[in-house]
């Protein structure tokens, strides 16, 4: 953890307001200021029972979003946020890292720093805004704003969204996540459409569903249930991508849940036929996110999608919902120009 004892580049912070949405580009957030309106109770996971506590910050932006605070980030900032929660107090953020996660989420690495209500230009306004939008923003956590992926990922303006071609250039730099519109067919043989994971903590536990069994990652005593896992290739004029989604991002697709999946599984119905079919009557536009998978030793890089549209229901909605940030104004230190 970095002590900072002295914050005098003001200007590098109270300059930029970073909109939350930009961070997933990077998987390295850039500095920002937020406010601090609700503390989740902590957790312990893991066999070295590591413990994290989650807080869910706000801006101006209006995208509540977690930041996971690990370790000593949850035992003295997260116990000195806990105790303050109530007087809404600001937090300074350095070098946090962008998570899809929580759909889309912020973590604290060791080389992070939080300063709780520092003394920045821009406090003032953002206490403001609060007080002005209070009933609002608290409306919003009720309705854990912070988890739902119309809020967090809102449809893209046309300008960012990339063709295959140009998200592959991407994730061949530092970008992590693109936005792209393709049409979904099923990648080839797969064994199964579906995996058995914690009901607590959503991790992948080789087993059979419904018994009782303690989880090693959430150490909870939890349920197994099915989660739908499909393989997708997804195409437009200029490549293919091979893509995996999850949970009910996939069922929006297939029109089938985990359970139905898990059950007519051996009752010798050609799912793959079902599934296609109904895949072949979509174009999306996707959400993808890049991540580093490790098989038998061998490292590899893989795709996932963590939140698709369909395009029959963006057509039927023009607005969009808040402005994205298009790739061109994030530089290489992953800064923006305030664009609100
Ligand atoms: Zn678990």
């Amino acid at each position: 953890m970095i002590a900072i004892t002295n914050v005098q580049k003001e200007k590098r912070w109270g300059t930029y307001r970073i909109p939350l949405s930009s961070f997933p580009a990077y998987q390295n957030a850039s500095t920002f200021e937020a406010l601090v309106i609700q503390v989740l109770p902590p957790k312990t996971q893991g066999k070295n029972n590591t413990t994290s506590r989650d807080i869910v910050v706000i801006n101006q932006e209006k995208c509540p979003m977690i930041i996971t605070l690990w370790n000593d980030f949850h035992l003295d900032e997260g116990q000195t946020i806990a105790q303050m929660v109530n007087t809404t107090p600001t937090l300074l953020c350095f070098k946090l890292r962008a998570s899809t996660f929580n759909v889309l989420s912020l973590t604290t690495r060791p080389s992070s720093a939080l300063i709780i209500n520092a003394p920045t230009k821009t406090r003032d306004a953002l206490r403001d805004w609060y007080q002005t939008n209070k009933e609002e923003i608290i409306g919003m956590i009720e309705g854990q704003a912070y988890k739902n992926t119309d809020i967090l990922l809102p449809r893209p303006l046309e300008q960012t969204i990339s063709t295959i071609n140009q998200a592959l250039r991407l994730f061949n730099k530092k970008f992590y996540t693109a936005w792209v519109k393709v049409k979904t067919t099923l990648a080839p043989s797969q064994s199964a459409f579906w995996f058995a994971t914690c009901n607590n903590c959503q991790k992948s536990i080789n087993g059979d569903v419904g018994p009782n069994i303690k989880c090693i990652s959430c150490n909870q005593n939890v349920k197994l249930e099915a989660r739908t896992r499909i393989l997708l290739e997804l195409t437009d004029s200029t490549g293919t991508i091979t893509a995996s989604v999850l949970a009910t991002e996939a069922e929006k697709l297939i029109g089938v849940n985990a359970e139905a999946l898990r059950t007519t599984e051996d009752q010798d119905v050609d799912l793959s036929t079902t599934i296609q079919n109904a895949l072949k009557q979509h174009t999306i536009v996707a959400f993808l996110r890049k991540y580093d998978s490790t098989f038998q030793g061998r490292a590899s890089e893989k795709y996932s999608i963590v939140k698709s549209y369909l395009i029959q229901d963006l057509l039927m909605n023009e607005t969009p919902q808040r402005k994205a940030v298009p790739f061109e104004e994030i530089t290489s230190e992953g800064h923006t120009e305030m664009t609100m």
